[in-house]
């Protein structure tokens, strides 16, 4: 991609779109398509073909989705199956009949086998059943990838598809009832640490093991692989690294400076009992992350205390999947 080039970041209000755009801006890449969801509405078949038709798009990094936590994923199984079905065709069907140069679709690491072997390889996908709490979303990202391929296999289209672990970050969605588990005990520790509550409730037995990628890293990968990959096979991204749910809340209880005690709310779901990634692919091709979990936990509590803690407002949507 050259610094002029014309570039579509789909879902660039949310958590991995955001970052995507602040790397592309930070290497100086200049000719950024953005839209709102108002102004382009993804799940509509017409807006996004008339979007292509005016803008022509060179490449396009796919990260709108409709996303959230173990509980949203449960309560909305339609919007998360649909919605992201829709998302993916429109703008893979538009991309390619607009001749876009290279599309990379974010998938999750949910797409694999609820008891997949640990570390989770690439060829595990759709080898066993999926976590029941998020087969909704998990379904459309399998047939987004399978989508990426087929337009790949058929018409020679450059797509190629991305598997992030949990991700994190500035932009992250910390509403208790939607987020995930990271932004949600970021919250839940800091706002008992003001209140003086002696108690924090995590959810579920805080057995289950958990890999946190930073979003920048992502961003990272996303970008170093547009410009080095092409190849229908899908790539994971991550540490290669996990913790249990219970260290997490310690670290981050310690982060926050919160001293009280933590209780576990066993009638909350555990979800997938391991969830970490192999990425010996991805470190083959010439990336590795950056940010410790450590790092990143104190620089999204400095994120959160900047713009959301404080102002008591509402941060930018939230946009990312486990
Ligand atoms: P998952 O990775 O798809 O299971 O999604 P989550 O990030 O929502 O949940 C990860 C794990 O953290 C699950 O075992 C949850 O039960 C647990 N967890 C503990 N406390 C919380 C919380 O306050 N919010 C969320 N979303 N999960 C929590």
């Amino acid at each position: 991609m050259d610094n002029g080039a014309r570039i579509f970041v789909a879902g660039h209000k949310g958590l991995v779109g955001s970052a995507i755009v602040r790397e592309l801006r930070a290497r100086g890449f200049t000719n950024l398509i953005l839209r709102t969801r108002n102004e382009v509405d993804l799940t509509d078949r017409t807006a996004v073909n008339r979007f292509f038709v005016n803008e022509q798009p060179e490449y396009v990094f796919l990260a709108a989705a409709k996303v959230g936590g173990i509980l949203a994923n449960n309560k909305h199984p339609v919007e998360f199956l649909r919605d992201n079905l829709y998302i993916e065709l429109n703008v893979m069907d538009a991309a390619w009949k607009h001749r876009v140069k290279k599309l990379v679709f974010l998938g999750s690491s949910c797409i694999y086998p609820k008891f997949s072997p640990q570390p989770i390889k690439e060829e595990h996908l759709l080898t066993g059943e999926l976590e029941p709490t998020n087969q909704w979303y998990a379904i459309a990202k399998i047939a987004g990838i399978k989508l990426a391929q087929a337009y790949r296999k058929q018409h020679g289209f450059k797509a190629i598809s991305l598997m992030p672990t949990n991700l994190y970050g500035p932009g992250d969605n910390f509403d208790l009832q939607s987020s995930h588990v990271l932004p949600a005990l970021i919250r839940k520790f800091h706002e008992a640490k003001t209140n003086g509550a002696r108690q924090v409730t995590v959810w579920g037995s805080g057995q289950p093991r958990r890999e946190f990628l930073h979003v920048d890293d992502l961003a990272d990968a996303a970008l170093y692989l547009m410009e080095t990959y092409d190849d229908g096979e899908i790539v994971n991204v991550g540490l290669g690294d996990d913790v249990s749910i219970a260290e997490l809340a310690s670290k981050i209880a310690a982060v926050v400076g919160y001293e009280g005690e933590i209780v576990y709310d066993a009638s909350k779901p555990d979800g997938t009992p391991r969830k970490l990634m192999d990425v010996s692919r991805l470190t083959g091709l010439g990336w590795v992350a950056k940010v410790t979990l450590d790092e990143g936990l104190r620089s999204t509590y400095r994120w959160y205390l900047e713009n959301y803690a404080e102002t008591g407002l509402r941060a930018s949507a939230p946009a990312r999947r486990s």
